[in-house]
C-alpha cells in the first residue's frame, strides 16, 4: 500500500501527497499512470510520477487554459487540443456554443481511465458530437494535418517522455501551419520558479515563429513551486490589448459559466512579475 505519493519532478523540490486509496496503477504502453484519492485534492492523476490533474483544482487550470484564448480571440469556431487526455480542456471548450474541437492524445488509456475514475473533469465532453477524438502523437498529427484551427491548446505533460516532442521548434512550426489567420497557440509551460530554462526555451523558440509571444499566469495548488505559465503565441497583437470592457463583453456574450475565470483575472494574468520578465530578457 503506497502511503505517500512523492513527486520529484524538480531537483531539490518534492511534492508529497497522502494516498488515501489507490484506484488505478498501471504502466500504459507509454506512461506510468496512477489515479489515487487524497483528502485535499480529491482524485489525483499522475503520469510518470508527475501530478497531471486533480478533481479539486482542475477548474483553475482548464478555465484559464481555454477561456483566455477563446475570449481574447472572440470569433473561434475550431479548437485543436494536443494532449489533454483528462478531458478538462475539452469540457471547457464545449461550453462555447458554435465551437467544435479536435483532441489529439497519444495515450487512449489516459482518456478511458479519466472518464472512468474522474468523470467530472471531462464532464461528458468526449460524448459531445462537436468533439473529434484522435489517438496519435500530436507532433505527427500537426506535421501531416491540412486543417486549420483558430486556437491550438497544447495541454501536454512536461517535456519528458512522450511529451518532449511537444516543446520542439519543429512542432511549434507545424502548429503554426495549422493555425488560422489571427489564430492563437497556448501552451502548458510549467512553473517558472522551478522550470526557468523550459520557460526561456519555449519563449526563444516561439519568438522565431510569431510576432507576439508572451505568457500568462495562474496558481494551480497541486503544481509545486508557485504560479504556472501558459505560453501565448500569435501574429495578432490585438488579442492581448483588449480593454476590460471588451473582455467583459466577450465573456457575457459567450454565455459560459466559470468558477475561476473573470475578465479581470484574464487581464491581470498577463502582468508578469519582474523575476519572470528577467527569465525572458536575460542575456546569459
Ligand atoms: N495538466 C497536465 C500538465 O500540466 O502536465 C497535462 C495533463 S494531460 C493529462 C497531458 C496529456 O498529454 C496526457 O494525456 C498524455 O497522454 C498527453 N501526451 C503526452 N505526449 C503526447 C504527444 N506526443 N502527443 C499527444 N499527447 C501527448
Amino acid at each position: 500500500m503506497i502511503e505517500l505519493f512523492d513527486e520529484g519532478l524538480h531537483s531539490g523540490v518534492n511534492l508529497a501527497l497522502k494516498v488515501d486509496k489507490v484506484l488505478y496503477r498501471e504502466k500504459t504502453e507509454l506512461q506510468d499512470l496512477m489515479i489515487f484519492e487524497n483528502s485535499t485534492f480529491g482524485r489525483v492523476m499522475s503520469l510518470d510520477g508527475a501530478v497531471q490533474t486533480t478533481e479539486k483544482d482542475e477548474f483553475i487550470y482548464h478555465e484559464m487554459f481555454v477561456h483566455v484564448p477563446l475570449l481574447a480571440h472572440g470569433a473561434v469556431r475550431r479548437v485543436l487540443i494536443i494532449g489533454g487526455g483528462d478531458g478538462g480542456a475539452a469540457r471547457q471548450v464545449m461550453k462555447h456554443q458554435n465551437v467544435e474541437a479536435t483532441l489529439v492524445d497519444i495515450d487512449r488509456t489516459v482518456i478511458e481511465l479519466s472518464q472512468q475514475y474522474m468523470p467530472t473533469i471531462s464532464g461528458g465532453a468526449f460524448d459531445d458530437p462537436r468533439l473529434k477524438l484522435v489517438i496519435a502523437d500530436g507532433c505527427e498529427f500537426v506535421r501531416q494535418s491540412e486543417e486549420v484551427w483558430e486556437v491550438i491548446i497544447i495541454d501536454s505533460t512536461d517535456p519528458h517522455g512522450p511529451g518532449e516532442v511537444l516543446y520542439t521548434q519543429e512542432f511549434y512550426a507545424d502548429c503554426k501551419s495549422c493555425l488560422a489567420e489571427g489564430g492563437i497557440i497556448v501552451t502548458q509551460n510549467g512553473v517558472p520558479f522551478v522550470q526557468e530554462s523550459e520557460l526561456r526555451t519555449s519563449y526563444d523558440r516561439l519568438k522565431t515563429l510569431f510576432t507576439d509571444v508572451g505568457f500568462y499566469l495562474a496558481a494551480i495548488p497541486s503544481y509545486v513551486g508557485g504560479v504556472m505559465a501558459y505560453g501565448w503565441a500569435t501574429e495578432e497583437k490585438r488579442h492581448r490589448q483588449h480593454s476590460l470592457a471588451t473582455l467583459a463583453g466577450n465573456y457575457i456574450g459567450s454565455g459560459i459559466e466559470t468558477d475561476y475565470y473573470t475578465p479581470e483575472v484574464h487581464q491581470a494574468a498577463f502582468a508578469l512579475p519582474l523575476n519572470i520578465q528577467k527569465i525572458l530578457t536575460s542575456e546569459d
